[in-house]
């Protein structure tokens, strides 16, 4: 296969790089991002395999795992290189360019809508980034199992593959050479690389080395002058170039010290230019800095780098487990759901880094968090786990429950603050209110207290200020993972309790676009009001018009509305709520458990009497086609309603299994 055959990519992937080349985005640089992060990929799956067989790692260089960067001015290339897993042949193949990844399409998808190539990461597709300063491509690699393979592509909808003829000069690795477009050059200056190899590279736990040009001037002897020892020197010189690899001297002769030569030797000066690799990262892991080091802007990056997320988290929490099981950890709530959240809850999965001392093991366990939290992202770093153990055991261990159980509390922890931090601000704004209500009535009766409030409604400024913030946070937070929250509610018998307190819902009371949590209700509800009421449908409108609501209405008793349809299957698994039972206000047997009620049975039975006659009429003109007639209590205006039996489905349920065909 000399020269290797032509290959035609598969149509999307053709289609991608088309988007790509003739793309008008201008955060260029991103290419290096992506290509730093496949690096970074290739060196994790090396080391990992290393913990059980240490020899797969090699002798020499390639068994440092680290990534080099060089720009070539004269040829106009840049070169990625690292010593990871490499790729066979057939990854080769499989990897670049043959078959499309589902990511392609939903990748295609996303930029025919919004075409933000910023997010090209998140899809499975980040290598052909390189087409947004490259027009051609060669990817050198070599893997344990195979061959030194070359893989080149001139950006024209096909590839050729090839045994390299040079054989295995890697060692083990893979090495990406891009020609430079020639709107693209700046990516060759040596600053602008590191500028960028910075950036992008903050949070790769391997050494990047950015080779350097170093041109000093030096002194050295002028040639007429040292004629004489010319050939002596000559030899000297070859045994000295043996330990300058990568100097190049300027064609002019060194003068040679170890020599003590009497009589001055002429000098001149000449430019000496030499490569040299140097370290542009920082290889010390984020979460294993002291939290009060670490700035916001650190923990945003690094949430970005590693979620390859656009904006910035929600939240974060950052702490050290001490005592029997020792952990350090990093979890983020993202600010967004991803459009498919709910499948994934279902499907399962794991969004969270695990390592073991500082060494990435996987980002594929199923048993760092339940399935109902797997929205949370971060890193996990064990001290206590085995490095060299197989998946299966490390699944099963008991350090892994451990660990579990400490994230879903500190998980919860978070999201409980987001929720307190609402519920006060709420509260502080409803003060507010209810003060500016005071004041413009004791204005209104002419005694006014000016001067000194000046003052303090400048403060209550900007506390609302944070106020509004919090609200809009926990609005934010809700609206992604409500869902996820409800679904806990179901699943986590022992977190019910700390979950209901993050549930919000529509009212009675509340106003459009504003929610309410259990523990508002519970606090604003009316003397003598003994439980939690609740009705569930399609949206607020609906509900609203309910004829379920008539009696709780005219109590003045707040409702909430169940919209969501999951609501009323978690609901089903909290009875109560701080003691008090949460009904259903369309089932059959409301209770009121209040005075009023009292008054009302003896209305009811007094009706009961009265109606005798037309009850029975109706009985016969519906025969079987309802359950009972009975007087009711439950309405006021409305003359009748058809409701469900205690033990029945609620209209609502029998409408969501209908369409879920539960
Ligand atoms: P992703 O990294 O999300 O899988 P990419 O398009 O960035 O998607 O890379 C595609 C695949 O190519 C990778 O999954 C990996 O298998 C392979 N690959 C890319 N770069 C390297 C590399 N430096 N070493 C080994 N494999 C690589
Ligand atoms: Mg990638």
């Amino acid at each position: 296969e000399q020269g290797g055959q032509k290959q035609e990519f598969q149509a999307e992937v053709g289609r991608l790089m088309d988007i790509i080349i003739n793309s008008l985005y201008s955060k260029k640089e991103i290419f290096l991002r992506e290509l730093i992060s496949n690096a970074s990929d290739a060196l994790d799956k090396i080391r990992f395999l290393s913990l059980t067989d240490p020899k797969v790692l090699g002798e020499g260089d390639q068994s440092k795992l680290e990534i080099r960067i060089e720009a070539d001015k004269e040829a106009g290339t840049i070169s990625i290189s690292d010593t990871g897993i490499g790729m066979t042949r057939e990854d080769l193949m499989n990897n670049l360019g043959t078959i499309a990844k589902s990511g392609t399409s939903s990748f295609l998808e996303k930029m025919a809508k919004e075409g933000d190539m910023n997010l090209i990461g998140q899809f499975g597709v980040g290598f052909y980034s390189v087409y947004l300063v490259a027009d051609s491509v060669t990817v050198v690699t070599k893997h344990n199992d195979d061959d030194q393979h070359v893989w080149v592509s001139q950006a024209d909808a096909s590839f050729t593959v090839a045994k390299d003829p040079r054989g295995n000069t890697l060692g083990r690795g893979t090495k990406i050479t891009m020609k430079v477009k020639e709107d693209a050059t700046e990516f060759l200056e040596e600053d602008q690389l590191r500028t960028l190899i910075k950036r992008y590279s903050e949070f790769i736990n391997f050494p990047i080395y950015l080779q350097t040009t170093k041109t000093e001037e030096v002194e050295v002897p002028d040639e007429d002058a040292e004629k004489k020892d010319e050939e002596k020197k000559d030899e000297e010189k070859k045994e000295e170039k043996k330990d300058e690899d990568d100097v190049d001297v300027s064609d002019v002769e060194e003068e040679d010290e170890s020599k003590e030569d009497k009589d001055k030797p002429k000098t001149k000066k000449v430019k000496k230019t030499s490569k040299e690799w140097e370290l542009v990262n920082d290889t010390k892991a984020i979460w294993v800095r002291s939290p009060s080091d670490v700035k916001d802007d650190e923990y945003n990056n690094f949430f970005k780098s590693l979620t390859k997320e656009f904006d910035d988290p929600l939240d974060k929490i950052h702490f050290t487990a001490e005592g029997e099981i020792q952990f350090r950890s990093i979890l983020f709530i993202p600010k967004k759901a991803p459009s498919d959240l709910f499948d994934k809850l279902q499907t399962k999965q794991n969004n969270l880094r695990l390592y073991v001392r500082r060494v990435f093991i996987s980002d594929e366990f199923d048993d760092l968090m339940p399935r109902y939290l797997s929205f949370i992202r971060g890193v996990v770093d064990s001290e206590d786990l085995p490095l060299n153990v197989s998946r299966e055991m490390l699944q099963q261990s008991r350090v892994l429950k451990v660990i579990k159980k400490k994230l879903v509390s500190k998980a919860l922890d978070m999201m409980k603050k987001l929720s307190e931090a609402e519920e006060n601000a709420i509260e502080a704004e409803e003060e507010e209110d209810k003060e500016e209500e005071d004041k413009a009535k004791a204005e209104a009766a002419g005694k006014e207290e000016k001067k000194e409030e000046d003052k303090e409604e400048e403060e209550e400024e900007g506390e609302s200020e944070d106020g509004e913030e919090a609200i809009k946070k926990y609005k934010d937070f809700h609206e992604s993972f409500g869902k996820a929250i409800k679904l806990g509610i179901i699943e986590d018998t022992k977190n019910r309790k700390k979950l209901a307190k993050l549930l919000r819902f529509e009212s009675t009371r509340t106003k459009d676009g504003e929610t309410v949590s259990l523990s508002r209700y519970v606090k604003r509800m009316k003397e003598g009001q003994k439980h939690i009421y609740y009705i569930a449908g399609d949206s607020k409108k609906d509900l609203e018009a309910s004829p379920f609501l008539e009696k709780l209405k005219k109590r003045g008793y707040e409702v909430i509305f169940m919209t969501d349809p999951i609501d009323e299957y978690a609901v089903q698994h909290m009875d109560e709520y701080e003691d008090h039972k949460l009904m259903n206000a369309a089932k059959e047997d409301l209770k009121f458990g209040d005075k009023e009620e009292k008054k009302e049975k003896k209305r009811r039975e007094k009706a009961k009497e009265n109606l005798k006659d037309l009850i029975e009429w109706y009985k016969k003109l519906l025969g079987d086609k309802v359950e009972k007639l009975v007087i009711s209590n439950r309405l006021t205006t409305s003359p009748m309603a058809v409701v469900t039996g205690t033990y029945g489905y609620t209209a609502n349920m029998e409408r969501l299994m209908k369409a879920q065909a539960l």
